[in-house]
């Protein structure tokens, strides 16, 4: 028998915990409304907190509530392999993204316990609380233990349940904002990074391949493109003699969007106008005014930042044309983040030496890996999401396959443990 053929998940252990999260927070037959710094989240914790303790994990939550899971290993004074995903849901979402990168570490490293594996490096199991917007902050938790999020971020944003601030939403959940300094992780104290995440596309599914190792996270840039024309009468003003806002930038998407589609494969390309507006907005009403976000990603950054040029240089066309003014604001800027070498190797080796199929693929989503990349080393897993379809109720992973990426996900952990393996 191979070393790995011991660690096999315990499926009927696997279904029952991942039924039980299921259940809390839960939103119409198959959703989850599980937001952070709410009752629900507590309660979820709490339960994963248990299971934690069952396996002879020593659990801690941090001072924001982050829950951590460690099982020590045979070296002193290493740094730890960590692995894990958060537990909160989108405002609806579904029940897979983010439970099931917590619930298939945690069954990994329980297998590496029971199977009695030596071990040279700590292992951990994290659940970072509030990676989804819902939550007021994206990525909250993980941004915390990195030190990219603190008190003043907190008390800016808002915890959309609760209307309240974050810091006062957190306060009321029985956390302590202004212990967050407490949180951050010290460098030498991770040695990997590993994130097991829903696809949210379509790659594997359509490949018909249960395990996806993440070359890179797509890097994003956010903001708006506002438009100044002259508001007008809809049936006095001829058409000739208009300054449409709405139609500038209605004129800026549509040739933008175009410009996003030629991009090359190897980009990873993807731009989004999610929120469009037109002022004074009436009926009756030439619109004077128009804003629209943006939301541009891609695998390249020197792509970006042409796409990025070459909105204002589209934006300078239209103006000319149309005699309008506008203007493009950049609001959040996140590189890209690549994947560790090692990382992807010991992936890479784990889907092998467990008999499951794999291919390479870039991840569209930020993920708190992102953020744990400014402290070391990352890697992360994708298993297939049913017709790409994710924060909503329908999104769907079949259970084999939560099952191969809990087996890949404990041979990569049991290689990266060894202190001659590099991460
Ligand atoms: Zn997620």
């Amino acid at each position: 028998m191979k070393k790995t053929d011991a660690l096999r998940a315990n499926r009927a252990r696997m279904k029952r915990e991942f039924d039980a999260q299921s259940k809390i927070g839960r939103f119409g037959k198959t959703g989850l409304a599980r937001i952070a710094f709410t009752p629900e989240y507590n309660r979820v914790r709490e339960l994963v907190r248990g299971w934690m303790d069952a396996a002879g994990l020593k659990t801690r939550v941090d001072a924001v509530g982050n829950l951590f899971g460690r099982k020590e290993g045979k070296g002193k004074g290493l740094p730890a392999v960590m692995a894990g995903s958060h537990l909160d849901s989108q405002n609806p979402g579904g029940r897979f993204d983010g439970p099931a990168g917590v619930l298939t570490a945690l069954e990994a490293v329980r297998r590496i316990g029971e199977t009695g594996a030596a071990h040279d490096h700590p292992l951990e199991v994290v659940a970072f609380i509030g990676e989804e917007s819902a939550c007021g902050i994206t990525t909250f938790g993980s941004a915390v233990l990195s030190g990219e999020v603190g008190v003043k971020q907190m008390r800016a944003a808002v915890h959309p349940p609760t209307e309240k601030s974050v810091y006062d939403a957190l306060r009321a959940a029985g956390g302590h904002p202004t212990r967050a300094k407490s949180c951050i992780l010290p460098k030498k104290s991770l040695k990997a990074f590993l994130e097991l995440h829903i696809e949210q596309g379509v790659i594997l599914e359509s490949a018909r391949v249960p395990i996806g190792v993440v070359d890179t996270v797509v890097g994003a840039h956010r903001g708006t493109v506002v438009f100044n024309g002259v508001t007008a009468h809809s049936g006095g003003q001829t058409m000739p003699h208009r300054r449409d806002a709405a139609m500038a930038a209605a004129e800026f998407m549509v040739a933008m969007e175009s410009t996003a589609r030629r991009a090359p494969d190897r980009h990873r390309m993807t731009l989004t106008f999610g929120v469009m507006s037109a002022q004074p907005g009436w009926v009756s009403i030439v619109p004077g005014g128009a804003e629209i976000s943006f939301d541009l990603r891609s695998k390249s950054a020197a792509a970006s930042g042409a796409m990025l040029a070459r909105m204002k240089k589209t934006l300078e066309r239209i103006r000319k044309k149309r005699g309008v003014r506008g203007k493009v604001n950049l609001s959040m800027k996140h590189s890209p983040c690549p994947a560790s070498p090692g990382i992807r190797r010991a992936l890479a080796r784990a889907a092998e030496e467990t008999g499951y199929s794999r291919l390479t693929l870039a991840s569209g989503g930020i993920h708190d890996a992102c953020r744990i990349a400014t402290l070391c080393p990352i890697g992360m897993v994708f298993v297939p999401s049913v017709k790409g379809l994710s924060h909503t109720p329908a999104e769907f992973t079949k259970f084999s396959d939560l099952v191969a990426g809990a087996e890949v996900l404990a041979a990569a952990i049991l290689r990266l443990a060894d202190k001659k393996v590099k991460a």
